[in-house]
């Protein structure tokens, strides 16, 4: 293609407040631009990224068997409130009324419309199992779109399904998904891993999410070098630190305005992690819960809603009301309320919390001795945890999400009476997993992944073109004569790293050579071919490689080959 005719915005000044590298170089380079809040236009540059993504996505699910479908994007509400999603999720989903009245909403994801095709079609274990996936816009409006198009409101989802009789079978299809996306993320060039995760409104089984560290990640991901342990922090867990009892006489403390742990402790002397803090809640159903959490560790919200369902720190006032004592001086011991305590909290080992008693706290508390809770594990993991499968230290990375893959079982299936007639003529109902990658995000996260202050680094097998040719006097014939034959040339080659021809970008505007250096590697096209008269002269032309800035002066008779080979030398 010519640059002259390629629409190419470029922009030289960002407006403020725009902090993602991706959405400041996507608006930059003339990929993207916003429509509104979480709205945006793709440009022929982006939409050719997005378009190669989706080349990959298509031929890697077709590999697993998986066939493509297209699904409406208005839906019913009767479908959503079938399986309980119209009434759990909130302002997140778009709903709107058709001319007669009738519910609808946008749709957010596939899984009850899937079921509800598989319940209308479904019959027999002999039509089982199916994969089928779409690669289409998707509607939800976020709280927080950000990022340009990593968070966005419309977006675009490969979002696949599968149906099978038994768990087996989804065990099945769900191994052919990850390893679908191993190759999908690989092809994309993007460095990723493969961590468990937090099934949230998914399902509350197994699930995995993909994520491409990068520091604009809006996700912790818990990780072990050693044995390769991965973990989105909302699940991750970690071996407990153990202690070394301390032996503390049973009795009050005064402990005058003394509230936080942190101030405790360093009044009394005693180490953090011999304290307990308790901290009141109050639960979806409206009862109060005394968490607990060893002094020196921090609650993970998400592990505890996963107990007790979403809820909320108690008020000054409630506190008072509940267990008649101040925030900060509130302890396990004494009053009747739920409670539930950390594994970190080690029994027969003697803590401090607060005494239930405005300015004092309670030393020498035995776990089991002095009061009883659910143990359970709640606790954030911290960086240089030890890793629960292999004692490793743990680290901690900032990563986005770029794709997901769930356990689904019956959880849609049911509700929505998708059932089948099993071998033995028994009525059961089909084992459904659910698998998403949104390919812009996999388009922002490279970029994340791939830039340099002078402009995105394109992996090559997602770039919009292979090749730049940058001729730079456009007044000058040979110049242009070269240029253009190896314009026409290079076209020609068969790719058979991606399976069909080059794709070439020439730069034939009139414009100064410093433009188009400049743009050429903000657009980051992996392979820029440099015409000069300069080079010329000695019968060559220059070959830049956008990774590395490497470049070498090559004959004009051997320039094809030098080129492709170049392009198959970079990644
Ligand atoms: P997140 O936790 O980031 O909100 P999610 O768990 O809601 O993601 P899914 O509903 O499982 O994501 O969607 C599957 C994939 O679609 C994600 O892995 C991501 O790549 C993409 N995706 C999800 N929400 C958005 C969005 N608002 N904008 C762009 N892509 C998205
Ligand atoms: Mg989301």
């Amino acid at each position: 293609m010519r640059y002259s005719k390629l629409f190419i915005p470029t922009m030289r000044e960002i407006p403020s407040g725009i902090n993602a590298i991706s959405h400041i170089l996507m608006l930059k380079a003339g990929y993207v631009r916003q429509l509104a809040a979480g709205l945006f236009i793709f440009l022929p540059l982006g939409w050719r990224v997005l378009n190669k993504i989706n080349t990959i996505l298509k031929e890697e699910m077709e590999r697993i068997g998986a066939q493509e479908i297209s699904m409406p994007i208005l839906h019913p509400a009767e479908i959503w409130q079938q399986t309980g999603r119209w009434y759990t999720i909130k302002e997140e989903m778009f709903r709107l009324k058709d001319r007669t009245g009738r519910d609808m909403c946008l749709g957010m994801t596939h899984e009850e419309i899937m079921a509800w095709i598989a319940s209308k079609e479904i019959k027999s274990y002999r039509q089982l199992p199916q994969i089928w996936y779409q690669i289409q816009t998707k509607l939800r409006d976020e709280a927080r779109p950000r990022g340009g198009v990593l968070r966005t409101r419309e977006f675009i989802m490969k979002d696949s399904y599968s149906f099978d009789v038994d768990w087996e079978g989804l065990d099945r299809s769900y191994n052919l998904h990850a390893e679908a996306y191993h190759r999908i993320f690989t092809r994309c060039g993007l460095k990723y891993y493969q961590v468990e995760s937090d099934p949230g409104v998914m399902g509350d089984m197994e699930s995995h999410e993909f994520m491409a560290p990068t520091p604009a990640g809006e996700d912790d991901i818990v990780l072990c070098d050693k044995c390769g342990y991965a973990a989105n922090i909302e699940v991750a867990k970690s071996q407990f630190p153990t202690l070394s009892p301390l032996n503390l006489e049973y009795k009050e403390v005064y402990t005058p305005q003394k509230k936080s742990v942190k101030e405790v402790a360093e009044f009394l002397g005693l180490d953090e992690k011999y304290f307990i803090k308790s901290l009141l809640v109050i639960s979806e159903k409206n009862e109060p819960v005394l968490v607990m959490i060893r002094g020196d560790q921090e609650l993970n919200e998400k592990k505890l809603a996963r107990i007790i369902g979403e809820f909320r720190f108690a008020t000054a006032e409630e506190a008072l009301d509940i267990v008649g004592v101040e925030i900060g001086f509130i302890g396990p011991t004494e009053h009747k309320i739920k409670k539930i305590a950390d594994l970190s909290i080690q029994k027969g080992i003697s803590y401090i919390s607060g005494a239930n008693k405005k300015d004092y706290h309670l030393q020498g508390i035995i776990p089991e001795k002095h009061f009883d809770a659910q143990w359970t594990d709640i606790r954030k993991v911290k960086e240089k945890d030890n890793c629960p499968k292999c004692g490793n230290p743990l680290k901690i990375e900032k990563a986005i999400e770029v794709g997901n893959i769930f356990k689904l079982g019956t959880k849609y299936t049911e509700p929505l009476n998708a059932y089948f007639l099993d071998k033995d003529g028994k009525e059961k109902p089909i084992i459904m997993g659910s698998y998403g990658i949104g390919p812009a995000r996999v388009a922002a996260a490279a970029i994340e992944q791939n830039h340099d202050a002078d402009g995105i680094i394109w992996p090559k097998s997602i770039a919009p073109f292979d090749i730049e040719i940058i001729p730079l006097n456009m007044a000058d014939e040979k110049t242009i004569r070269i240029a253009e034959d190896l314009y026409e040339k290079v076209t020609e080659i068969y790719n058979s790293f991606a399976d069909r021809h080059m794709e070439v970008l020439i730069d034939d505007r009139d414009e100064r050579p410093g433009v188009k250096f400049k743009d050429a590697d903000l657009i980051g096209i992996p392979i820029q071919v440099i015409i000069g008269e300069k080079v010329l002269k000695e019968n060559k032309i220059e070959i830049k490689k956008r990774r590395t800035k490497e470049s070498k002066k090559v004959p004009i008779n051997k320039a094809v080959v030098e080129i492709v080979n170049s392009y198959y030398e970079t990644y």
